[in-house]
């Protein structure tokens, strides 16, 4: 009881909805009808943009409430959000998750490694930026994007 009556104190923490950002939506994401099932693979990342996924995902910014949900796998996924620049450990696997998705599939590139490789282009371990191992819809810049920035992105790909 001491927990529902915390829940009921705190109440809703999300923000206020704002307005969408106009941007041009990949053409596949009409066939998606509203609701995105997402994947994330950590390509080589920091982990500075998972800290800001997790926001993104969480009660203040609530993405979830545009349509957009995390898998746990590829196959049950419509769209792969990778973040940071492709490793070489990571390129086949990345390939692999991208083949796992059934069409009709997406890919964010979130971040400016996931961009262009960012603060580790030309390092020794990395094969190259997202779109060098596989297709990408949407970018996100930013060394971390903000959440706003996500919940835009994402906003872009279910419509809503
Ligand atoms: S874009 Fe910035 S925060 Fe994101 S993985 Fe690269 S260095 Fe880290």
């Amino acid at each position: 009881m001491g927990l529902w009556r915390k829940i009921m104190r705190t109440g809703r923490v999300a923000e206020p909805a704002p307005a969408r950002v106009p941007g041009e939506a990949p053409s596949k994401a009409a066939e998606l009808a509203g609701s995105v099932q997402i994947r994330h693979v950590d390509a080589g990342s920091c982990n500075g943009c998972e800290v800001e996924i997790s926001s993104a995902f969480g009660p203040v910014y609530d993405a979830e409430r545009y349509g957009a949900r995390m898998v746990a796998s590829p196959r049950h996924a419509d769209a792969l959000l990778v973040t940071g620049p492709v490793t070489r450990n990571m390129e086949m696997a990345l390939r692999r998750a991208y083949d796992a998705v059934p069409e009709p599939r997406l890919v964010i590139a979130l971040g400016d490694c996931a961009r262009d490789c960012g603060v580790f282009a030309g390092a020794y371990g990395v094969a190259g930026a997202v779109s060098d191992v596989v297709p990408v819809d949407v970018e996100v810049p930013g060394c971390p994007p903000e959440p706003e920035a996500i919940v835009a992105a994402v906003r872009r790909l279910t419509g809503r």
